[in-house]
């Protein structure tokens, strides 16, 4: 075949067939004009899941009627006249292919008055256009705004109309497209209908977070956390693009993180968006990832809003035709942002899930619980009598407490010690008394028991572990506990491998971790390669306490061990061993920075699930003390290192509503 130039039409053809995938691909672009001409309201009418028609009817500037005609012509665009302003460009829009592309695979209608120059232009008009034949300008009647109607799409290119799936899918599709533009632009109204009935009708607000509970849904109002970190330097004009330092112009970061509880089995639920335009971005995905590593069990993704405002000379959006990646000036210190503002959000909120928290479909069975706690429960409570058995449980126990509970010594110290107690426990120690009493005076049994004394002083002051000391080991594997929103129920391998893992985080951020020199060098086999992979983890052992060498062909020489391990008793043949085989597994690498501080939290994590209480393990009042007031103290206390919750809540609400008491 000779070469020839294409025809308009086919290039137009072949440009919609990058930016015009599915019926959502055109709403996307004609929402995003109605948008750029600064519409308050955009109502988007569907037919047959937009391949019957897409209607979309705004209050923006509008087109005059004699542009009618270049808005549907390839490369012609109101947005864009230097390639200085596509540097800093602040349109969604910019390349003047859509109409051009839309009108080539459809029946596009444009009804449009224009508002630009300030009056309301008395004239409105219509213009038409299907494949290359394009309608003479018709005068019209309209209120101020554009009204854009596409029919049957892709009526001329049947192998893409053959890829559709069902209308619901592609309505699906453009429900989400429409989620996606409708979050950032909280201040516009949309409405969106399929056949005839109305499937969203937001109003305009100012409160961004409104309009993402409006679209994410209601039930999650309480499970989002709202973040905003600003950088101090300001955001630079819009259209100047003069030379910048290499950190100016980061402006602002705002969103919202999804408690762990909620995070779903997909990333869909993850909204990324820089200036007013959603992206896909690999970098700050894992940013937000980041953000939650030990929050979330890895199969898990959370839920997040993240909206960037930057200078927008510091990205380039014109890197893909339908503009969903874009390219960052300095995307590790954007990456950097994000993962600190989200991170330090997470760090200073209650994750605790609570029990009526359905969405994961962890829901509580009461009628379980309740019988598995009356058959095998053991009460520790506040008694001195049992607390100070406790005491003398382990004395090398892993638990040592911070607030050592002392039995009370004097009356007057008992007093105080009744005072701080719940009622639960004062209820306790009240029946002890009584039974002792009885001994001596039986009258004292049939006695009508006075209702208990409810502590009025809800002192801050005294850490929550002493004001509710009872906690209930259930099933030796639970703890069941109460704070002023309800009912606790942790479990204590979970809870206890955190507060290890927060304990050696916090030393090993300080220093290296204190190790220990083995009398007889501890030998363990390793192949060729297992000895190389040891050597690339030389600086994460160093940092771990770790000391190893290569001994002989198959064999390498354990010379020294972590004292944290030693202490309790851990094999180093076998924590070794285990090293290599995550190693093997390319789980472990400390190659990089990033990379160093993932291996880090891999091999912490190895360390605290072996050194924490296991399920079955009975604890002592002492150590049930010990580990609740940890609990208070540490970060990210709700899950432990693999992102498991350590606790549910059962809240007082809850049990109201069980109980039929509302
Ligand atoms: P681009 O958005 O890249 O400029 P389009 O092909 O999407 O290219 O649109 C071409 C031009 O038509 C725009 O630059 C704009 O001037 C005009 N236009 C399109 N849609 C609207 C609308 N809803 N309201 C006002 N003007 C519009
Ligand atoms: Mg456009």
């Amino acid at each position: 075949m000779p070469i020839r130039k294409l025809s308009p039409l086919l290039i137009n053809q072949i440009a919609a067939g990058e930016v015009i995938e599915r019926p959502a691909s055109v709403v996307k672009e004609l929402v995003e004009n109605s948008l750029d001409a600064g519409a308050s309201r955009i109502d988007v009418t569907i037919e047959d899941g937009g391949l019957g028609l897409i209607r979309i009817s705004d209050d923006g500037q509008g087109i005059p009627p004699d542009e009618l005609p270049l808005a549907i012509a390839p490369h012609a665009t109101s947005k864009l006249q230097s390639a200085e302003q596509l540097a800093a460009i602040a349109t969604l829009g910019f390349r003047g292919e859509a109409l051009a592309s839309i009108a080539s695979v459809s029946r596009l209608r444009i009804i449009s008055r224009s508002t630009r120059d300030g009056s309301a232009s008395e004239a409105a008009a219509v213009i038409e256009a299907s494949g290359d034949e394009v309608s003479d300008v018709q005068p019209a009647a309209t209120s101020p705004g554009t009204v854009m109607e596409v029919r049957d799409l892709f009526f001329n290119v049947p192998a893409r109309r053959k890829f559709m799936r069902a209308a619901s899918t592609e309505f699906g599709h453009i429900g989400e497209t429409i989620t996606r533009l409708a979050m950032v632009h909280s201040h516009v109204a949309f409405t969106l209908s399929h056949n005839g009935r109305k499937t969203m009708d937001l109003i305009a607000t100012d409160s961004r977070r409104q309009r993402c509970v409006d679209l994410l849904g209601k039930e999650l109002d309480e499970a989002l956390l709202e973040f905003e970190s600003k950088s101090a330097l300001p955001l630079g004009g819009l259209l100047d693009s003069g030379p910048r330092t290499q950190d100016s112009g980061l402006s602002c970061v705002w969103g919202l993180a999804g408690l762990p509880a909620i995070a779903r089995a997909t990333s869909k639920f993850q909204y990324l968006c820089i200036n007013g335009r959603f992206i896909r971005d690999r970098s700050l995905a894992h940013a937000i990832k980041e953000a939650y590593r030990g929050l979330v069990p890895p199969d898990r993704q959370p839920v997040a809003v993240v909206f960037i405002t930057m200078d927008p000379t510091l990205v380039d959006v014109n890197v893909h035709p339908t503009k969903a990646e874009v390219r960052f000036r300095d995307g590790n210190r954007l990456h950097g942002l994000v993962l600190t503002a989200i991170r330090g959000r997470l760090l200073g909120a209650d994750l605790t899930p609570s029990a009526t928290v359905t969405m994961t479909g962890r829901t509580l069975d009461l009628k379980e619980a309740s019988e598995g706690a009356a058959a095998q429960s053991s009460f520790y409570g506040s008694s001195p009598e049992v607390a100070s058995r406790g005491f003398m449980d382990s004395p090398a126990s892993p638990l040592v407490p911070s607030h050592p509970v002392t039995s009370p010594a004097s009356t007057a110290a008992f007093v105080d010690y009744f005072r701080q107690m719940a009622p639960v426990q004062k209820g306790f120690v009240y029946q002890q008394v009584r039974e002792a009493m009885a001994e001596v005076d039986p009258a004292v049994a049939h006695d009508p028991q006075p209702s208990l004394p409810v502590s009025s002083e809800a002192s801050s002051n005294v850490p929550p572990v002493l004001r509710s000391f009872g906690v209930l080991q259930v099933h030796k594997s639970y703890l069941v506990t109460e704070d002023e929103h309800g009912i606790l129920i942790i479990d204590q391998h979970a809870l206890h491998e955190r507060v290890m893992f927060e304990q050696l985080r916090q030393r090993v951020t300080a220093r290296n971790l204190e190790s220990q020199r083995l009398l007889m060098p501890a030998v363990v086999r390793a192949s060729a390669k297992r000895q190389a992979l040891l050597d690339a983890l030389a600086p994460l052992l160093e940092k771990i306490g770790i000391e190893a060498e290569p001994m002989g062909p198959e064999t390498v020489a354990i010379h020294a061990f972590p004292t944290f391990l030693f202490d309790r008793k851990v094999d180093p043949i076998e924590f070794v061993t285990e090293l290599l085989d995550q190693a093997e597994e390319e789980k472990l690498d400390a190659s990089t920075p990033t990379a160093m501080e993932a291996a880090l939290h891999e091999v912490l994590d190895m360390m605290s699930c072996k050194a924490a209480v296991k399920a079955g393990d009975r604890l002592s009042a002492e150590e049930l003390a010990a580990l609740l007031s940890k609990r208070d103290e540490i970060e990210r206390a709700s899950n432990c290192p693999h992102g498991r919750p350590t606790t549910i809540r059962l809240s007082l609400r809850e049990l109201e509503k069980q109980f039929k008491r509302t």
